[in-house]
C-alpha cells in the first residue's frame, strides 16, 4: 500500500539501573552525586528538530527506522524509555579532575541487535545533566557531524569504535568560542545517537575508587566481567588480574590500530578510555596528513603535546596505571598488577612491529628489521611525507625514479639531503622486501589490507560541514559512501594530500575541545 510504512524502535532494557544505586529524582540540575552511578534525567525540548542524516545499515541492525524523528532527537519519548546520565570521574591532561560524568550524553538504554549483540544507545547534545558542570549539555552541528562521520569511518577501517546512527539539527542556536579566544558565535545545535556494546570507561572505576566504596567498586567490576568478558570463567580472585590483562590487550590493540591508520584522538583523558578498547568520545581528533610524531590535533593540548600522535602509546600506558590504581583494592595483588603493567611495553611494541610489517609488506618482522623500522620513522618524521599516500606509493615503488614516484606525498620541496634520505631508505627497504619468503603479490596484498585508500581528513570534514550547514548534502553522502569502503579507491578526488588552502585554516589543521 503506497504511503504505508512501519516505524520502529527497539525494546530497551535497563539492567544497569536495576543493578546499581542512582539518583532517581529526575533533576537535571548540575550537582555532585556521591555514591551514585547514574542520575535519571529528562532530555531537553527543542523548537524544531530536523533529521539531517541517518545510518541505514546501523538502523537496520538496531531495528530503528529513520521516520522516528522525535525519537532520534529525544523529543516526546515513550514512557518506557528511562533516560539517564552516568557518573564517572577521571584524570584530565594528567590531573585528577574529580567528578565528571555524562555532561551532554544521555543513555537511551540497551537493546539487542539483529545479529544478537548487546548495544547501549546514547544521545549526545540533548541537554544539561547533573554532570554538565558549568556547560550547557549541547553539541554544535560542526562537532556532531565530525563525530557522526568519524566514528563510522574508524569502524569501517576495522577499528573497534562507538558508532553513530543519526544526526539531527535541534533548531536551536548554541554559542561557542571555537578557539577560546574571545570570539564566541552562535552555531546550529545538533543531536547524534551513538551506540557501543558498552560506554563503561576507566573513569567509572576511578569514580568509585575515589570514594573508597570498595563494595560498589567490586560490584561494578563483577558486572563488567560477567557481561563483557564472559570468556573469563574463573571465579577466584585471580579473575581480576585476567580482566585487567584483557583491558591492557584491548587498549594496546586499539592504539596500534590508531597508529596503523594515523588517527590522533586528541583527548586521551582517562574518562575517554573505554574498558572494552573501543575508540570513544570523538572531539578534537584528526587523521594525520603529514607524518609528525609531535602532531596534536587539539589546540588545548598544544603547550605540552601530551596527546600528540607519537605519545599515544605512552599515554595509554599511563591511563592503564590509573585504572590499576583504581581497581587495586579489589584485585588486591600489587605484584600481579605491576607485572602486567611492566610487560605492557613489550606487548604493545610486538603488536606494533607486526602491524608495521604488514604496512611495509614484509613476511614477518625479524630482530634484524629493527634498524629499518627505526630509519623509516626518522625519515618520515624529518621529511613529513603524507602518511597515507606514502604507503600506497610504497606498494608500487621500484629501484628507478624513486623521487618522482613519491612526489604526490610531499608537503615541501625536499633538500638534497632529504632526497638522499628518502632514496637511501627505499633502497634498503626494497632489498629487505626482496628477501621476503612470500611472493611480491602476497606482499602487496598484505599492504593493501593494511594501508587505507580513504581516510577522513580534516579538510574534507571541514568542506563537508560548510556545505551541509547550508543544506547541501552532496559531499556528506559521498563521504559517507567513501568511508564505508576505505580500502578501495572509490573517490580518487578524496585520496589526495591536504591542499595548501587548508594548511592553517581553523578546523582543518587545528581544533579545540569547544564543541
Ligand atoms: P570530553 O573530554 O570532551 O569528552 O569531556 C569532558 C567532560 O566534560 C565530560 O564530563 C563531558 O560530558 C563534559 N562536557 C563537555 N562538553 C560539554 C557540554 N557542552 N555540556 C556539558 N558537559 C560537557
Ligand atoms: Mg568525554
Amino acid at each position: 500500500m503506497s504511503g504505508f510504512f512501519i516505524m520502529s524502535i527497539p525494546n530497551f532494557t535497563y539492567d544497569f539501573l536495576e543493578e546499581f544505586p542512582g539518583d532517581k529524582s529526575f533533576n537535571n540540575f548540575p550537582r555532585q552525586t556521591p555514591g551514585m552511578l547514574y542520575a535519571l534525567v529528562e532530555p531537553a525540548e527543542f523548537p524544531h528538530v530536523e533529521l539531517i542524516h541517518f545510518n541505514d545499515k546501523l538502523g537496520e541492525n538496531l531495528g530503528i527506522t529513520k521516520d522516528e524523528t522525535n525519537f532520534l532527537a529525544a523529543q516526546h519519548l515513550d514512557s518506557n524509555i528511562k533516560t539517564y546520565a552516568s557518573a564517572y570521574a577521571g584524570h584530565q591532561f594528567g590531573n585528577w579532575a574529580g567528578q565528571l560524568g555524562d555532561g551532554r550524553a544521555i543513555y537511551i538504554g540497551e537493546c539487542i541487535t539483529k545479529n544478537h549483540k548487546r548495544q547501549e544507545l546514547q544521545y549526545k547534545g540533548s541537554g544539561v545533566t547533573p554532570y554538565s558542570r558549568h556547560a550547557d549539555g549541547r553539541a554544535v552541528f560542526r562537532s556532531s557531524l565530525r563525530e557522526y562521520l568519524m566514528s563510522e569511518a574508524i569502524h569501517y577501517l576495522g577499528i573497534p569504535s562507538s558508532r553513530a546512527l543519526s544526526i539531527c539539527k535541534t533548531g536551536e542556536k548554541v554559542v561557542r568560542d571555537m578557539f577560546y579566544n574571545g570570539n564566541p558565535r552562535p552555531e546550529n545545535g545538533a543531536i547524534i545517537i551513538r551506540s557501543a556494546e558498552s560506554f563503561l570507561r576507566f573513569g567509572h572505576f576511578e569514580w568509585l575508587a575515589a570514594q573508597g566504596d570498595d563494595a560498589l567498586l567490586k560490584r561494578l567490576i563483577d558486572y563488567c566481567i560477567i557481561r563483557y568478558f564472559p570468556e573469563i570463567k574463573d571465579t577466584s580472585p585471580h579473575r581480576y588480574l585476567t580482566w585487567f590483562q584483557k583491558i591492557c590487550n584491548a587498549t594496546a590493540d586499539m592504539i596500534v590500530e590508531w597508529y596503523r591508520v594515523g588517527f590522533v584522538h586528541g583527548v586521551m583523558n582517562t574518562d575517554n578510555m573505554s574498558v572494552l578498547g573501543l575508540t570513544i568520545d570523538y572531539g578534537p581528533f584528526s587523521m594525520m596528513d603529514e607524518y609528525n610524531l609531535q602532531f596534536t590535533s587539539n589546540t588545548t593540548d598544544l603547550p605540552g603535546r601530551r596527546y600528540a600522535f607519537g605519545n599515544q602509546a605512552n599515554i595509554a600506558h599511563w591511563n592503564l596505571i590509573q585504572l590499576a590504581n583504581a581497581i587495586f583494592p579489589i584485585v588486591n595483588n600489587q605484584e600481579g598488577l605491576e607485572d602486567i603493567l611492566t610487560l605492557y611495553a613489550d606487548l604493545f611494541w610486538n603488536r606494533y612491529d607486526k602491524m608495521m610489517g604488514e604496512k611495509l609488506g614484509l613476511d614477518f618482522i625479524k630482530n634484524t628489521d629493527a634498524p629499518l623500522l627505526l630509519e623509516w620513522q626518522k625519515m618520515m618524521d624529518k621529511l613529513q611525507l603524507d602518511y597515507t599516500l606514502f604507503f600506497q606509493l610504497l606498494e608500487t615503488v621500484e629501484e628507478t625514479s624513486i623521487l618522482k614516484h613519491f612526489e604526490s606525498c610531499l608537503y615541501h620541496t625536499l633538500s638534497q639531503e632529504e632526497e638522499k634520505h628518502l632514496v637511501n631508505f627505499i633502497q634498503k627497504y626494497l632489498k629487505r622486501r626482496n628477501e621476503n619468503t612470500i611472493s611480491i603479490s602476497e606482499a602487496k596484498a598484505k599492504m593493501s589490507k593494511a594501508n587505507p585508500r580513504f581516510i577522513l581528513r580534516n579538510y574534507l570534514l571541514y568542506q563537508c560541514i560548510e556545505k551541509a550547514d547550508q543544506g547541501d548534502f552532496t559531499m556528506l553522502n559521498q563521504l559517507f559512501d567513501a568511508l564505508q569502503h576505505p580500502y578501495e579507491n572509490l573517490y580518487p578526488e578524496f585520496n589526495q594530500k591536504r591542499p595548501n588552502w587548508a594548511d592553517e585554516k581553523p578546523g582543518c589543521s587545528c581544533l579545540s575541545c569547544s564543541s
